[in-house]
């Protein structure tokens, strides 16, 4: 890969900055957007959507989706400068189920009148989605889900229960996997819906971390009525959609640089009062987090290599397993590193005159982990890895 940027590509980048620099509202800005991926409120929740709709008429929302359906076609490079520079900006994520994983999912496997409906209303914030795939026994062995979906003639009868469901209480819809022919092989026996939240007979119910933050939810349906006209993809063949959306899934969760919490660490480590001196004299703290700037570098060129082999059109290599697993692996040892330094700084919950940002790392020494079971757990891409890098018999 060529780590020089093209003048267009620096042009890019300038313009984007610039841009964010006029017209981000300061009040709107996150300490760090990674902690921060469903709004903790309903207020925030609509003015982060007024937010996509000001960048949207800009022309900087779905600058990957293709032109033909409201996107910018932006070359890969593009997209990690607008990654780049979005979450340098510390603007808010916005409510990228929709943008990341629905949109593209209609994109491969949707009708013309499904992507006439939905991608420009998730383009501009007017529709809001949910992800209805894992319930209280399909987790990590998805293709055993359970709830049901009888066909009824003009339309399906759902029936089971979604749980983990992120941003539910904001959604107006939810793409969700059923069983749609329970006497077929569990793998060829499932079909996706686009199923609209406000239908009778769909009931969100609140789960709320440890941290306070209402991430996620239980989605229960009883009885629901879906039209025919809102499968997506070929019937039996919901599988094959949904690792259509798991692939968008792993691929933006493995975008994360947790770099700029190391050196926040840092800065906080140089003032810490330790024994006449600060925690930064000691020589096992300064390894400590000299590592963990190393992992972190060593991530960002794994990315560069997955990069590469997308810009030269080759088939994705087992990197995205690699990102996804040394990603949230490492945010638990940054989380933990920060416990330690911080003592009781990291658990109170409160700003402190030596630590201002305390509550951002009580967060994330709480909620670390839930990156290594979100979109694969750990456990699962060793398993990946351990079959198709090492060859490895399967576990
Ligand atoms: C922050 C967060 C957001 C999420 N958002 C959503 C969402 O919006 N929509 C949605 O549908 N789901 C969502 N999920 C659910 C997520 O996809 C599941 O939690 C994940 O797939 C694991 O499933 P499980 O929780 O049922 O655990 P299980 O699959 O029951 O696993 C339990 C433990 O057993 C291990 N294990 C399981 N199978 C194997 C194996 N074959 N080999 C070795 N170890 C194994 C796992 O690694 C884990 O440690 C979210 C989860 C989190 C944490």
């Amino acid at each position: 890969m060529d780590f020089e940027y093209t003048p267009e590509q620096d042009a890019f980048r300038k313009e984007l900055r610039g841009w964010l620099a006029a017209n981000l509202p300061r009040d709107l800005c996150v300490d760090d957007p990674a902690d921060d991926r469903v709004a903790p409120d309903r207020a925030t929740f609509e003015r982060r959507c007024a937010w996509q709709k000001t960048m949207h008429k800009a022309g900087w929302v779905g600058i990957a989706w293709p032109k033909e359906y409201g996107g910018r076609g932006a070359s890969i490079i593009e997209r990690v400068i607008w990654d780049e520079e979005y979450s340098a900006s510390r603007a808010p994520v916005l409510p990228g189920m929709g943008l990341n994983l629905v949109g593209p999912t209609i994109i491969h496997w949707g009708t013309d009148a499904q992507k006439l409906q939905y991608l420009p209303r998730i383009l501009n914030a007017d529709e809001i989605w949910a992800q209805g795939f894992s319930e209280p026994g399909a987790g990590s062995d998805l293709a055993s889900l359970s709830t049901r979906a009888e066909d009824k003639g003009d339309h399906y009868l759902v029936n089971g229960q979604k749980v983990w469901t992120s941003g539910a209480q904001y959604a107006d819809s939810i793409i969700l996997l059923v069983r749609t022919d329970p006497s077929a092989p569990k793998h060829n026996g499932i079909s996706c819906l686009l199923v609209d939240m406000k239908s009778p007979g769909v009931v969100v119910r609140p789960l709320v971390l440890a941290t306070g933050h209402h991430h996620f939810n239980e989605v229960f349906f009883t009885d629901v009525l879906v039209p025919k006209t809102q499968l997506l993809g070929p019937i039996n063949q919901g599988w094959k959609v949904s690792t259509t959306t798991l692939m968008y899934e792993r691929h933006s969760s493995g975008a994360r640089n947790p770099i700029g919490q190391v050196r926040d660490l840092i800065a906080v480590a140089r003032r810490l009062p330790v024994d006449g001196g600060t925690a930064w004299d000691d020589p096992k703290i300064r390894q400590r987090l000299s590592q963990l700037l190393i992992d972190c570098e060593a991530m960002k060129y794994t990315r560069y290599r997955a990069l590469t082999r997308q810009i030269r059109g080759e088939p994705p290599g087992p990197e995205g397993s690699i990102l996804k697993l040394s990603g949230s692996e490492l945010g638990v040892r940054i989380a933990d590193a920060a416990g330690e330094l911080l003592g009781m700084h990291a658990i109170i919950n409160v700003s402190t005159e030596l630590v201002p940002d305390a509550p951002r790392w009580f967060n994330r020494l709480v909620a670390a982990r839930q990156y290594t079971i979100s979109a694969g757990t750990s456990e699962i891409q060793r398993n990946i890895l351990g079959e198709r890098v090492l060859g490895l018999p399967k576990g």
